[in-house]
């Protein structure tokens, strides 16, 4: 090929990327969306979810990979540092708001080094015992917690997982101090709460529900401020009406790109992420979890940035009252 036909050719292919003509044919091989934590867990459930859903919308294989660690940091640094061509996206919680005022070192900044897809659901929280736990009410669980203070072992997915952020409001509520016990997501800890090795646990609904309903873990209330419509749930008491006024904890996930994803990708993931979340069998599956599908404008890339800036912001005042940072 002489010179001119190159530089036409590049010439021709930089309009056409610049265009957005290139990415015409996006996605023209499978997507990864990457889950900060272990499979099994929350988050990986409604990753996998919405893995199924986005298949259809975006007529392509649309896969789950794992990356835990670190309370979701290491899942996150990787698409922070991803090929921003659309084909890696992050599936991520409450845990984009409150990495930033935890930990002290992180190889990625919120929001600066993500394009926005969409906040796509929220769900509440439950508080949750080892089945030998001899309590059987908020009452003679926040009696237990009192008589052996500092002497309970509490599970989470680490620093800055929902578990780990809704048992310092637990432990600041009840004026408590518990010993956490990290994993590498709350499906390992769900393991070793029924087993009895940990006391209790925070878990998301999407998690909790199937061992509480069960009989695999006790459940003493949840952490949103209204009760839940689950057969399995209602008669829980929320931890406000328990006694903790105001408690509301609500665990939100939302999906992510490295920055500088091409506005037409963007464009096309979005438009299919609103069309998986209107799908019949996928708002059935997640609100027998307990879990609330977004509709409003934070579904949009605009309203869910501005959502997680609010976010960081609300809970940069919690972790600071708390003291908890992470190296
Ligand atoms: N979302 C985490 C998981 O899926 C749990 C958490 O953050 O507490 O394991």
């Amino acid at each position: 090929m002489n010179m001119l036909s190159k530089r036409a050719t590049w010439l021709v292919s930089a309009l056409a990327f610049t265009s957005g003509a290139a990415w015409a044919e996006f996605p023209d091989r499978p997507i990864t969306l990457v889950v900060p934590f272990a499979a099994g867990g929350p988050s990986d459930k409604i990753a996998r979810d919405l893995a199924e859903a986005l298949r259809k919308p975006l007529a392509q294989t649309v896969l789950v990979d794992n990356t835990a660690g670190a309370g979701g940091t290491i899942g996150s640094a990787r698409v922070a540092r991803a090929n921003p061509d659309g084909y890696t996206l992050l599936v991520h919680h409450i845990g984009m708001a409150t990495a930033p005022s935890l930990y002290k070192k992180l190889p990625f900044k919120t929001p600066d080094d993500f394009e926005f897809l969409g906040l796509v659901n929220e769900a509440p929280s439950t508080l949750i015992g080892r089945p030998t736990l001899a309590a059987s009410s908020f009452a003679e669980l926040r009696t237990w917690i009192s008589e052996n203070d500092g002497k309970i072992n509490l599970a989470n997915a680490g620093v800055g997982s929902a578990s780990h952020l809704c048992a310092l409001m637990l432990q600041s509520a009840m004026k408590s101090t518990m010993t956490a016990v990290p994993y590498k997501g709350t499906a390992p800890a769900m393991n070793d709460l029924m087993g009895g090795q940990v006391d209790l646990m925070c878990e998301q609904a999407t998690n909790a529900v199937p061992q509480i309903e069960g009989k695999k873990v006790k459940v003493y209330a949840v952490t949103s401020a209204r009760r839940l419509a689950l057969p399995a749930l209602a008669q829980v008491p929320t931890l406000s009406e328990s006694g903790l006024n105001g408690f509301d904890v609500q665990v939100w996930h939302g999906v992510y790109a490295p920055r500088g994803t091409p506005p037409a990708v963007l464009a096309r993931l979005n438009a299919a992420l609103q069309t998986a979340l209107r799908e019949p069998d996928l708002i059935k599956r997640q609100e027998a979890l307990g879990l609330r599908i977004v509709t409003d404008e934070r579904l949009t890339p605009a309203g869910h940035r501005q959502f997680v800036e609010q976010e960081i912001e609300r809970w940069s005042k919690v972790i600071q009252k708390s003291g908890v940072t992470a190296e």
